[in-house]
């Protein structure tokens, strides 16, 4: 057996690595509606005041305090969105309805159910005492002009751009989407669509990666299958070089004779680790290559492009891409903490330690008398899909040796948000 000339780095040297090497992308204007999940570039003020008018709040009669409990004659309505034309004099009352400009004079807006309306005149139920200010929004209430509204660093949702739409914006100056390249290597891969031949499998880490690069908030850009041959793996990584901004492979990293894609790495740039100390997952490898053109010539004056070299194992892939390129895509979107959603969870049953590499142990996760409860997928083999299909994390045990009891807490890095229903909430809808 050959031995790997890389040393073991831990997992958390190996994503620290990683992140000391990926920037945050450059800055565009987009359309608000493209720039869903993407990070704002910039603090964001309010150009105006909201509202910019005395709002009304509810549906009724915009008139004066000071008139009391006296009757007040209608001198029209004032709708939401109509210019203002009407005053409110002492002795009189305007209709109203939410949301339209109160008219000058007014103080107050009665609800329409608080009074009651008789041949064109208004008159507040007995009781109702009236306050100056009630049901108006005063200008600027909600969001002073100059208020600081949005911040640098912050992901765009929904309420955001909402928010940003209110102010009168139609675009955000955000990181854009990496573009994220894809391919996978091996001769023994088949494409979809493809009849088997002898010792073919299909090819599922494409899909699975490719999934998981839109999912992480990427761009992904399949780059398909590349022989195990040193000529096309580097014309296929030359292509790759030019057209994506990082380059996720997948196999061909382990101690085997056709594992080229390390030696050619090394040849085009730096290899800054080769190994890590985690299961599964122990051959990932991570290198930054300089941008190549079009021509596959090396193209000065770009930044280099980070390629995260994932084992060929369908798990080890899926479970490398959380842990590093997850966090590495959550840098480039301009994610001030590029941390990722880590739980505290109980151990539903015991599990067995590894004493030489920490471990990322497919779990579901139910709730349970107010506790989150793990448990394992089952078996664990790296080449078994099915104990990543329907997990909701991945449980971080450490390098020990031993049992950890049932009951323990552990984090559980989350994939999914399935697990936040309880069969119960399913009954509901
Ligand atoms: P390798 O890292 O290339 O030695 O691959 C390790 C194992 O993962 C082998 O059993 C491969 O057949 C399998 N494998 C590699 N690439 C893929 C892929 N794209 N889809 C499914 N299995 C793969
Ligand atoms: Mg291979």
């Amino acid at each position: 057996m050959r031995e790997s000339s890389y040393p073991l780095v831990s997992v958390e040297d190996a994503l620290a690595g990683v992140l000391s090497r990926v920037a945050p992308m450059q800055v565009r204007e987009l359309p608000l509606q493209e720039a869903l999940g993407l990070v704002l570039a910039e603090d964001v003020h309010a150009a105006l005041d909201l509202p910019s008018f005395r709002a009304a709040v509810v549906d009724g009669f915009a008139l004066r305090a000071a008139d009391g409990s006296a009757a007040r004659r209608l001198v029209g309505e004032q709708m939401a969105g109509a210019p203002l034309d009407l005053d409110v004099d002492a002795g009189t009352a305007v209709r109203i309805t939410t949301g339209a400009p109160v008219p000058p004079g007014a103080d107050v807006v009665i609800k329409v159910e608080l009074s009651d309306e008789e041949s064109g005149w208004v008159t507040p139920h007995q009781g109702e005492t009236l306050m100056a200010g009630q049901n108006i929004r005063p200008v600027g209430s909600d969001i002073a002009a100059g208020e600081l509204v949005l911040r640098a660093g912050q992901m765009l949702g929904p309420a955001e751009l909402g928010m940003l739409a209110s102010l009168g914006r139609s675009h955000a100056p955000v990181h854009r989407r990496p573009l994220v390249g894809v391919f996978s290597t091996g001769d023994e891969l088949a494409d979809f669509g493809q009849v088997l031949g002898p010792g073919q499998i299909y090819d599922s880490n494409r899909a699975t990666l490719l999934a998981a690069v839109a999912q992480a908030g990427g761009q992904p850009l399949d780059l398909g299958i590349l022989r195990d041959q040193p000529g096309e793996l580097e014309r296929g990584l030359a292509r790759g070089l030019a057209q994506a901004d990082v380059l996720v492979t997948s196999g061909g990293v382990s101690m085997g004779e056709l594992d080229l894609l390390k030696p050619l790495l090394e040849r085009w740039g730096a290899v800054h680790f080769g190994r890590v100390r985690m299961k599964p997952g122990k051959p990932l490898t991570f290198a930054t290559l300089p941008a190549r053109g079009a021509d596959g010539e090396i193209a000065a004056g770009q930044p280099a492009r980070p390629v995260f070299a994932l084992p060929g194992n369908p798990v080890s892939s899926l479970v490398t891409f959380q842990l590093f390129v997850r966090p590495a895509i959550r840098r480039m979107l301009g994610i001030g903490h590029a941390g990722l959603p880590f739980l505290e969870v109980t151990l539903g049953h015991s599990f067995r330690l590894d004493p030489e590499r920490a471990e990322f142990h497919r779990v579901t996760l139910t709730r349970e008398d107010g506790q989150i409860v793990a448990r394992s997928t089952g078996s664990q083999a790296s080449s078994r899909l099915l104990s990543a299909a329907g997990a909701d994390g991945l449980l971080v045990l450490e390098q020990a040796d031993g049992l950890l009891p049932a009951g323990s807490r552990r984090p559980v890095l989350l994939l999914n948000d399935n697990w936040l229903a309880t069969p119960e909430d399913d009954r509901s809808g």
